[in-house]
């Protein structure tokens, strides 16, 4: 079916230098938590992406060369032959599709650690690894006349790998960056002081790249359209810098010079197209096509950012991730199956946590090749009648893969609407559009006479029992708990009065304490200081407590840590970390801090626990006992009943439940992907 007129321009093939992209839908280089180590994972996910119309696909960081490894985190590499091999896997996959695949050579520079490799990092001048008490080596310009040779021999090794569009890389901390920061580089040879000075690493690095790749690939620089802050390349220099190099590559793929807080921001903080005025401003200074991002998920804002001239290509990451085939669907017409990102970053905590991507949204991500999931299909089930008792993330997403496998499904709730903890908590501060998870389903939903919801049912297990379902999953929740246990206590805390004592389950039903709360966080993740924000501006005198040294230490891996920090201290909330709760009379709170053992009491009239949560269990175990479900009952839990997790673990749990269920015996092991020495 052909694009609705108004999205045509969308799938216009554009001229890239020597290649041409078949459409405008651009994967940006990601990560994957895949890299190197994990080539059949990665080839399969990155053809997935042309499969759903992605007219560019390309890799994550890509390294050069043994001295620039990231290890504990996962990175893409041509070193050698066998990463050629391995790598030729993916652009395959993704020329079986007509698409265009890009490779984002990466020299870490002095960020990275070199923890595999033990080979000392090379800088522009020596300087601490990012994270590692480590520094680098600063290169003399044999160290530079080397450089330059390692990232010739990885594009030509790029070319050889079936790449269409290789990147030279000078943003985001790493090498190049270094030489392009007036504070990093204090050379006084021909590579520092001036603008052109600092840009002649970069300049030489395009015009061997060049060289090396010749009229066959395109050359892409992803670079900063707001310089680095003042210290680094201001956003004139680097204004400037596209006009001195403009000649050079044959695309900009601009991003920001804040990474963290709005490049790669959660919908916390930042929504659709944020950047979308640094990147007109550019768009004038350049007659090379751009491409840049803004976690787009409106075809409107596309078309949108085409029209007025500040895009040539829609970038994405996140976008796709969520929907491989979100190109796919604006072609066909069905824009209201588009499974939309929530903005969560839980993919990237994935990559930073060394695990293959994984999404809330797409719990085939990172699937494709080893339990050979699609992203948009499922296989036929054997027939017959499933009830569903709950739905909250898990429920809707395994009755929705129920419904299209063929089942009859009935899917049941106690409350009066559904989306479980996901209606519930995207009515909390900043996550509004986590409500997506449940809207994509419901959606689905709608479309399949096979599946019907009752709302406001509260079902006993004789109900359940008498219902008599083929299969029965129990998708029943959790609930926080209300005495304290968690990672802190493995006991509850002793005394703690009914009255004044809230979870954060209180919180989302409506509970707004007044006066002074202290909202005790050993959980770690967003739920306390979203909580803090609620109250804070709903006029409570907050103070928050947590076990770890800074306020919501988990979502250091999803890149709010610092924003959220900010956000409670702008806020006035009173932060008190490396302290636990330890009493609660309903006057005062007692704490104790989780070193000395030293304690003390602050006023407080409520005390928020958010410490652990209980599975919502009791109609699971009076449904199978004490002994558990055994294969003949065809009950089984998943979810938060199951085990509590994040939303991305329900849906996931709901997902591989459906497409479980009806095979025989055991489910079949997930594939690994790993060599197997041969003859051992
Ligand atoms: P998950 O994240 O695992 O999907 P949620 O907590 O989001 O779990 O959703 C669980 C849902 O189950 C809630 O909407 C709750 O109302 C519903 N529920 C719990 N017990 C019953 C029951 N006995 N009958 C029907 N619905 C129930
Ligand atoms: Fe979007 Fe969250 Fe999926 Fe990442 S994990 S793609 S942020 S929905």
């Amino acid at each position: 079916m052909a694009a609705e007129s108004r999205y045509q321009a969308l799938f216009d093939p554009l001229k890239i230098g020597p290649v041409t992209a078949p459409n405008r839908f651009y994967q940006v280089p990601h990560c994957s938590g895949m890299g190197h180590a994990l080539p059949r994972t990665l080839a399969a996910m990155r053809g997935m992406k042309a499969e759903g119309g992605w007219g560019v696909v390309c890799t994550e960081y890509c390294s050069i060369h043994p001295t620039s490894d990231d290890q504990p985190y996962p990175f893409a590499a041509l070193w050698d032959d066998g990463d050629v091999a391995n790598l030729a896997g993916m652009t395959q996959q993704v020329h079986a599709h007509g698409a265009l695949a890009g490779v984002e050579l990466w020299h870490g520079g002095s960020y990275v650690p070199n923890l595999a490799s033990r080979l000392p990092s090379i800088g522009v001048r020596s300087m601490p690894s990012r994270e590692e008490p480590v520094q680098s080596q600063r290169m003399d310009r044999s160290d530079i006349r080397a450089f330059r040779q390692w990232h010739l021999a990885a594009a030509r090794r790029a070319r050889a790998a079936g790449f269409d569009i290789v990147y030279v890389y000078p943003t985001h901390g790493y090498l190049m960056w270094e030489f392009l920061s007036r504070s990093r580089n204090d050379r006084s040879d021909e590579y520092g002081g001036s603008l052109e000075n600092r840009a002649r690493l970069l300049r030489e690095v395009l015009e061997d790249t060049r060289a090396a790749v010749g009229d066959r690939c395109a050359i892409a620089v992803r670079f900063s359209a707001d310089g680095h802050g003042d210290e680094h390349l201001s956003a004139a220099e680097a204004h400037d810098l596209i006009g001195l190099l403009d000649d050079l590559p044959d695309l900009w793929d601009l991003v920001v010079g804040d990474y963290y807080g709005e490049e790669m921001a959660t919908s916390r903080f930042v929504h659709e197209a944020a950047l979308e005025e640094r990147i007109a401003r550019v768009k004038r200074l350049t007659r090379k096509p751009v491409v840049s991002v803004g976690r787009f998920t409106s075809p409107d804002t596309m078309v949108r950012q085409l029209r007025t001239g500040v895009l040539d290509l829609i970038g994405a990451a996140r976008p796709s991730i969520a929907d491989p085939f979100l190109p796919s669907k604006i072609r066909e017409g069905r824009l209201e199956e588009i499974r939309e990102c929530i903005g969560c970053n839980v993919c990237y905590a994935s990559n930073y946590r060394g695990a293959a991507l994984r999404c809330t949204q797409n719990p085939t991500m990172g699937e494709e090749w080893r339990r050979g999931w699609h992203p948009e299909r499922v296989p036929p089930g054997q027939g017959g009648s499933v009830l569903i008792v709950g739905a909250g993330p898990a429920g809707l997403e395994a009755a929705h893969i129920l419904g299209k496998r063929g089942y009859s499904v009935t899917l049941a709730d106690a409350a009066g609407e559904p989306g479980g903890r996901v209606t519930l908590e995207s009515r909390l501060p900043g996550l509004a559009e986590w409500a997506r998870v449940r809207d994509y389903r419901l959606t689905q939903l709608r479309s399949m006479p096979q599946v019907s919801m009752y709302l406001g049912n509260r079902l006993s297990a004789d109900e359940v029992r008498e219902f008599g379902a083929d299969h029965v999953l129990i998708a029943t929740g959790a609930r926080w708990r209300r005495d304290g246990l968690g990672r802190w206590h493995s006991l509850a805390i002793e005394g703690l009065p009914t009255r004044g004592v809230l979870t954060p389950d209180d919180i989302m039903r409506g509970a707004r304490p007044e006066g002074e709360v202290t909202i005790f966080d050993d959980d770690h993740y967003y739920m306390a200081p979203v909580i803090a924000v609620q109250l804070a501006r709903a006029g409570a005198k907050v103070s928050y407590v947590t076990t770890t040294g800074s306020v919501s230490e988990w979502s250091h891996y999803t890149g709010e840590q610092e924003r959220t920090q900010q956000q409670l201290l702008e806020l006035g909330v009173q932060i008190r970390v490396s302290a636990a709760v330890v009493g609660f009379d309903g006057e005062s709170v007692g704490l104790a801090c989780v070193y000395t053992g030293r304690e003390w009491r602050q006023r407080a009239s409520t005390l928020v626990l958010v410490t652990s949560r209980e599975p919502s269990d009791e109609l699971y175990r009076e449904l199978v006992g004490e002994e558990g479900a055994v294969p003949d009952l065809k009950i089984q839990r998943i979810g938060d009943c199951l085990a509590p997790a994040l939303i991305a673990h329900a849906v996931f749990s709901g997902h591989k439940a459906a497409r479980e269920l009806d095979e025989a015996g055991e489910p079949a092991p997930a594939g690994r992907d790993r060599s197997v020495v041969p003859g051992n």
